[in-house]
């Protein structure tokens, strides 16, 4: 076995890497040259405020613009990058960007929380809480301004190293969500000893809402639930105005979807807002006028 030490410090043995590979090997280290090179970039999707339509931040999704070749979406890279023991780099370097594009933006006047994907793997590693210090000191950030966003099995593996993490995360500012809620085997009453913000319920769940009556049910059980706990709960796919209506109905607190945009690069983000924002401006203005 090769042990790695991947960027944050995670030692991983993987028997499975088929290191005698060339074609293997030659992916590697080409996705290792690749993110050390910038290639890694984040585009944005909107998290919408159901109540009001206001964006409550955006969600970074990491893609791999590979010179000559083109725009490598997550599942193109990432599952080498976690057989690799490259996710802990990965993961440096989307924090890195999330946090250089959240300090572009607020010197604008866009002042919107980015939430950045947290593997399970980095996120039972201590030294998260040190870099994401790091991280808004030089750059200037207060904790508000980055959020993190952890899956289920992340949480539950090792339950008191995760409240570790998320309680020296809270204490910086730093709200966090649990990501595709309901595809796991969890529980919400583990996630309420842990000191979590918001839920996000699968898209699985959300997209045949209004198909579905099992969907449904589970979707609006987990609202309730969610409510219940004292958290937020935002639904994740959105693809059509009638199901937004029907979240809006059950209570769900925010939603991002292709409904609002696919996610965007910074500066195709940046248009989106300025239109959407003139947008809902002129609808109050439409309804005042009304009155
Ligand atoms: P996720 O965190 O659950 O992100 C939501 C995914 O749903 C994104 O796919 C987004 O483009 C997609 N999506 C958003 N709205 C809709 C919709 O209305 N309909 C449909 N069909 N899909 C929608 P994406 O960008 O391909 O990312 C896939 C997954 O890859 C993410 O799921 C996350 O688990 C992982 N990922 C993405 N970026 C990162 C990252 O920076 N770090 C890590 N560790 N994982 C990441
Ligand atoms: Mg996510
Ligand atoms: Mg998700
Ligand atoms: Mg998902």
């Amino acid at each position: 076995y090769r042990a790695k030490v991947d960027g944050l410090g995670v030692a991983v043995f993987d028997p499975e890497v088929d290191m005698a590979g060339e074609d293997h090997l030659q992916r590697v280290a080409e996705l290792r040259e690749g993110i050390r090179a910038g290639e890694l970039v984040l585009h944005f999707q909107p998290k919408i405020s159901l109540a009001t339509g206001d964006l409550e931040g955006v969600e970074a999704l990491v893609r791999w613009d590979r010179p000559g070749i083109g725009v490598v979406p997550p599942y193109g890279f990432l599952p080498l990058a976690t057989r690799a023991g490259l996710m802990g780099e990965v993961t440096v370097a989307v924090l890195d960007a999330a946090a250089a594009q959240a300090a572009r933006w607020r010197a604008i006047g866009i002042d919107l929380p980015i939430a950045v994907n947290i593997p399970a793997m980095t996120f039972r590693n201590d030294r998260l809480p040190v870099l994401m210090e790091g991280l808004l000191s030089s750059y200037g950030l207060p904790g508000s301004a980055i959020q993190v966003e952890i899956t289920e099995e992340a949480l539950l593996k090792d339950r008191d190293r995760a409240r570790t993490v998320l309680t020296a995360l809270r204490a910086m500012g730093v709200r966090s969500a649990i990501d595709d809620y309901g595809t796991g085997y969890s529980s919400l009453v583990y996630l309420q000893e842990l000191d979590v913000d918001e839920v996000k319920i699968d898209r699985s769940f959300v997209l045949p809402l209004l198909q579905d009556e099992r969907s449904a049910s589970i979707v609006r059980s987990t609202i309730d639930l969610v409510h219940a706990l004292g958290l937020r709960v935002v639904a994740e796919g959105i693809e059509e105005s009638r199901v937004a209506d029907a979240l809006t109905a059950l209570g769900c607190d925010a939603a991002q979807g292709f409904h609002w945009t696919r996610p965007l690069p910074a500066a195709d983000f940046e248009s989106w807002f300025g239109t959407y924002r003139t947008i809902a401006t002129m609808a109050t203005m439409r309804v005042a006028d009304e009155e």
